[in-house]
């Protein structure tokens, strides 16, 4: 099917490969670069002025920045008002450590509990515009529901893959959205390759972290609303739970963007990007830290953190792009600590995070105690999912 552009706000104008820029058509359906076999990112007309009152202020969800995002016909939208988090301020948190100014971004808020919701939410709504009929993903748990969820509402069929070990919260949702689940023993890149083995035929579209280019413009609207929320300011240190690392490598390129129109000023200075993953599978870490190539023969095992168990992402030099542009870390956190970084989080503040929030959070401290971290310094930490359906994980602390 072939769209035009120009019947549409959107901007989107070409896709280009994430390795050696070479451009391929935004208005046919695609999946990696033919060249490479790397990801292919989506890139806008930003020549010609767009001012900040393109933003639909009457729209309280992600689809506000239309113009920056790829949707190319309204009718094609499937939303379940995904994005516009809240942006909560840690008073206790921050007081207890000493930190000026401590936010957290509660993507927990999404529907389907987290910020899956937004990268599913686009990769969903341009499905149905390049007129697939079908999905297949790879999950930890928090994607498959969303594409669960939204593939649902879009009337997809969708096939889920996901580990055994997966809290069972999230295989039985998927159910609830008329998803197929298959359950595979291991992690999520077993799962991998049983959708690549189940659909070898192509049949469905295969909607794995950074394997089609729209769940990372779903994510990047993170990055907007970092910027609207804080008044077109930014924190000096931003903090996430980095797996598939689709919302690092997001939220960078909406500072990038927005720094192309102007809504940004000049003089604004972007975040250090700071990745946190789980001692249990770090492969990020273990290349940062040059004790590997890269991931491609990392071997990890499962977390809490379902959402970090993600032994060899697609992006990862995509991910050192963004930490080396941004003089970043890299920061793994054990189980243990993940839950004292929960429990943190709710007894002080009121928030049940995923055990991904409570590592961010206990990522924060170590930096801090290291010196990487001042207390001086602004520091958001994105929540990314809500503690709920991780109950199992998690369970057994309370008396009675
Ligand atoms: C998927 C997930 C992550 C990791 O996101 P990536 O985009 O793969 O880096 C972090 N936290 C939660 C709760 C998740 O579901
Ligand atoms: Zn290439």
């Amino acid at each position: 099917m072939n769209l035009v552009a120009s019947e549409s706000i959107s901007r989107l104008a070409t896709l280009h490969c994430s390795a050696c820029g070479t451009s391929y058509s935004a208005f046919e359906l695609q999946r990696v670069s033919a060249c490479c076999s790397l990801p292919l990112v989506a890139g806008y007309d930003l020549h010609e002025p767009l001012s900040r009152d393109v933003i639909d202020q009457a729209d309280s969800s992600m689809w506000r920045y239309g113009a920056l995002l790829p949707l190319l016909h309204e009718k094609n939208k499937v939303t379940l008002g995904e994005g516009m988090t809240p942006m909560l301020h840690l008073p206790r948190l921050a007081a207890r450590h000493e930190l000026s100014s401590l936010l957290l971004k509660d993507e927990g808020q999404n529907p389907t509990g987290s910020f899956k919701a937004r990268g599913l939410g686009m990769a969903i709504s341009k499905a149905k515009e390049l007129g697939v009929d079908g999905c297949i993903i790879p999950t930890a748990g928090n994607a498959g529901v969303a594409m669960a969820a939204y593939c649902a509402r879009a009337g997809l069929k969708a096939v889920v893959v996901m580990p055994r070990h997966t809290p069972q919260a999230f295989k039985e949702e998927c159910y609830w959205y008329g998803a197929e689940v298959e359950l595979v023993d291991g992690l999520i890149s077993d799962c991998g390759a049983r959708v690549r083995q189940r659909n070898a035929n192509g049949a469905l579209l295969d909607i794995s972290t950074l394997k089609e280019p729209y769940r990372l413009e779903g994510k990047k609207t993170m990055g907007y609303e970092i910027a609207e929320q804080l008044n077109w300011t930014l924190p000096d240190v931003l903090l996430y739970p980095a797996g598939g690392g689709t919302g690092l490598i997001g939220i960078w390129k909406a500072f990038q963007e927005m720094k192309q129109l102007g809504w940004l000023a000049p003089d604004v200075k972007l975040p250090r990007m700071v990745a946190v993953q789980a001692e249990n599978c770090c492969p990020l870490l273990e290349t940062y830290e040059g004790r590997q190539a890269n991931c491609h023969s990392y071997q990890g095992s499962a977390t809490l953190a379902n959402g970090l168990a993600v032994p060899h992402p697609l992006g990862e030099s995509m991910m050192l792009r963004v930490l080396r542009e941004s003089r970043g870390t890299v920061v793994g956190v054990s189980d243990e600590d993940m839950m004292a970084g929960m429990r943190d989080l709710g007894k002080d503040e009121g928030l049940f995070v995923a055990p991904e929030g409570g590592a961010v959070w206990m990522a924060a401290r170590h930096l801090l105690a290291t010196g990487w971290l001042h207390r001086d310094e602004s520091v958001l930490l994105l929540n990314t999912g809500s503690g709920q359906k991780y109950m199992e994980n998690v369970a057994g602390r309370a008396n009675g």
